[in-house]
């Protein structure tokens, strides 16, 4: 079987029944944004890893060394952040290609770092191989929780509301302008919105202050940070939850950079909310007694729908019509990612 019939998520399925068993140790284990490991009596071990590979991941015709090494430490801060947890230690592995110098790992650690110490984590090791063509990153993080406090994707109700921090689509808007590059859809685009995106896309900012407030608050019942776009990460939480959910377009929040530059670019500011990703926020359901609570926490959150018994994903318009929301977000292996190689 090719690996597009089976798609990332089915693939990942598979290795869970191929090789994961049942242990008392592990309390959270293939499924989530990362594993939690009992290794304590009060707290619980985070671990998570994620790889960046060159020209799937990254483009380094328009990716600096800084921002490079910034994003491959905020994706793995922001899967503890999404767990409710606090970063304490990472491991990097780089595999490189023989044109990649002394002076761009330098800047690459600088970005890593940079960030790695806003969150009072520390590198504690990893491992470094030659490549002949590609360069790729293996970032693992580990983090730890509060036995009682930690949020999982599995756990949302029907009757909780569905909220997300901040903005979406941001990312996304900023991957199209940096692949134009001044041509084609976006090359009008003002300067300071173009900025905005941007660094959106090469600098997110996890939100594990925001993650670590809202478990300790015990206001979510589920969470997931957007990573692979709304439509996608929002369908994890309903199958790992078993619920379905609807969302209202007209309240997703967008960004003034977005909402400005979408006249000239390809794509509406929904299509890049739902299908783009890479937006580190979090999405998180609350159940409606606890809402007071959330909002009392000075986070802006915005809800954009429901989570129902069962149904799906439905996403409602502006004029009340509801359509089925497939997850479009980034899939490996899927047709429109294999193509776009
Ligand atoms: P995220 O987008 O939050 O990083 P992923 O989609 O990469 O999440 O992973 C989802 C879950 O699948 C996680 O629990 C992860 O540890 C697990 N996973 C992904 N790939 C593998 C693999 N090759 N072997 C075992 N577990 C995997
Ligand atoms: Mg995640």
């Amino acid at each position: 079987m090719k690996l597009s019939e089976l798609g990332e998520f089915g693939l990942i399925q598979r290795i869970q029944k191929l090789s994961s068993r049942r242990a008392p140790g592990v309390v959270v284990g293939i499924g989530d944004d990362a594993a939690a490991l009992n290794v304590s009596s009060s707290a619980l071990q985070l671990a998570t890893t994620d790889m960046l590979i060159e020209g799937v991941h990254f483009d380094l015709s328009f990716t600096d060394y800084f921002s490079l090494g910034w994003k491959s430490a905020a994706a793995n801060l922001s899967d503890i952040a999404a767990m409710g947890g606090l970063p304490r230690f990472c491991l990097t592995s780089l595999a490189l290609p023989p044109r990649i110098s002394v002076e761009h790992i330098s800047e690459f650690y600088s970005g890593f770092s940079e960030l790695l110490a806003t969150h009072k984590t520390v590198l504690a090791g990893g491992d470094t191989c030659s490549s002949r063509n590609d360069f790729i990153i293996s970032v693992t993080v580990l983090g730890e929780v509060k036995k009682n406090r930690m949020v999982t994707r599995a756990g949302a109700k029907a009757g909780d509301k569905v909220y997300v921090t901040n903005t979406l689509g941001d990312s996304a808007a900023g991957l199209e302008l940096l692949k134009n590059r001044g041509k084609g859809p976006g090359a009008r685009v003002q300067g300071s919105e173009i900025k905005k995106l941007i660094e959106r896309h090469l600098r997110p900012v996890p939100r594990v202050e925001w993650g670590r407030k809202i478990a300790l608050s015990g206001c979510a019942s589920a969470m997931i940070d957007v990573s692979d776009g709304l439509s996608s990460d929002l369908s994890h939480i309903c199958v790992q939850s078993n619920v379905g959910a609807v969302v209202y377009s007209g309240k997703i929040p967008f960004s003034k950079a977005l909402f400005r530059s979408a006249g000239s670019l390809k794509k509406t500011p929904l299509h890049y909310a739902l299908s783009g990703g890479e937006d580190y926020e979090l999405l998180f359901t609350t159940p409606p007694a606890k809402i007071k609570r959330l909002l009392s926490l000075n986070i802006p959150v915005t809800e954009i729908g429901e989570i129902a018994r069962t149904g799906g994903l439905i996403i409602v318009d502006d004029k009340n019509r509801g359509r089925r929301l497939k997850p479009t977000g980034y899939n490996h292996f899927s047709r429109s990612a294999l193509r776009s190689r």
